[in-house]
């Protein structure tokens, strides 16, 4: 499997928690990261707060609706928006895809059916996205994902497999805290329950490796008693948003 390409957040907004927790479920054995909503307007902060590389979205939702938010989304973002809709909900089916959802399911749908759509959804996005994506920059913290590289100024830093994965998971959101668990999920598989200590030492020799020092940290921050977080240095700077 290619976890790389795996490693992809989605915003999962369904009102319905039996539907949400089985969607949920699903996408996670797929290694995706899945964030729940359950109305429009839960929807529309978490979006406004961090990235999502694709939404999920029940027409019918309580606070605000389903269109409202698609349109919310797409005045801001071209992510990729699979539309939910039950059966008879909707005349024209296509009046999701004309608010701007690149797709569509009709309730009831099976979960199989809706993780084949945000793979090829996701395959289509990262092939347009893929040239801007290839190499990030933190301050002096050079990560080139296709290539599987990291330099620090300048200097080519050796990582295992497990660092590179941590390091990039990490550093895909700045600012975000992850936990041990789901770094256990993500780096080593997630079937190692009870391997939290493992990540605290890919942590400690990515540190050294890194030079960046725990108790001064310039990318690798520790969350007492949760996990880990990584910040962009010059993000905090510029303060640009
Ligand atoms: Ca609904």
């Amino acid at each position: 499997m290619d976890m790389g390409a795996d490693s992809r957040r989605i915003l999962l907004v369904e009102d319905e928690k039996a539907i949400s927790d089985a969607v949920a479920a699903y996408l996670k054995r797929e290694n995706y990261w899945v964030t729940a909503a359950y109305d429009g307007q839960q929807a529309i902060d978490e979006f406004e707060m961090h990235n999502f590389d694709l939404v999920i979205l029940d027409l019918m939702l309580p606070k605000v609706p389903g269109e409202k938010v698609c349109r919310v989304i797409r005045d801001k973002s071209e992510v990729p928006i699979i539309m939910l809709t039950a059966k008879g909900e909707v005349e024209d089916r296509t009046i999701g895809l004309e608010l701007g959802a690149d797709d569509y399911l009709v309730k009831p749908f099976s979960p199989r059916e809706l993780v084949a759509r945000v793979r090829a959804l996701l395959r289509r996005a990262h092939a347009d996205a893929e040239p801007q994506r290839e190499v990030l920059t933190y301050g002096d913290l050079t990560i080139d994902l296709s290539g599987h590289r990291v330099f620090v100024k300048g200097e080519e830093i050796d990582l295992t497999a497990s660092e590179f994965k941590l390091l990039t998971t990490l550093s895909r959101y700045p600012g975000r805290v992850c936990t041990r668990m789901e770094l256990v999920e993500k780096v080593l598989g997630y079937d190692f329950e009870g391997y939290e200590r493992t990540i605290d030492s890919h942590i400690k020799n990515l540190r050294a490796k890194l030079g960046d020092d725990p108790k001064h940290p310039t990318w690798l921050y520790t969350v007492h008693g949760v996990g880990y977080r990584f910040e962009d240095p010059t993000a905090h700077s510029t303060q640009k948003k």
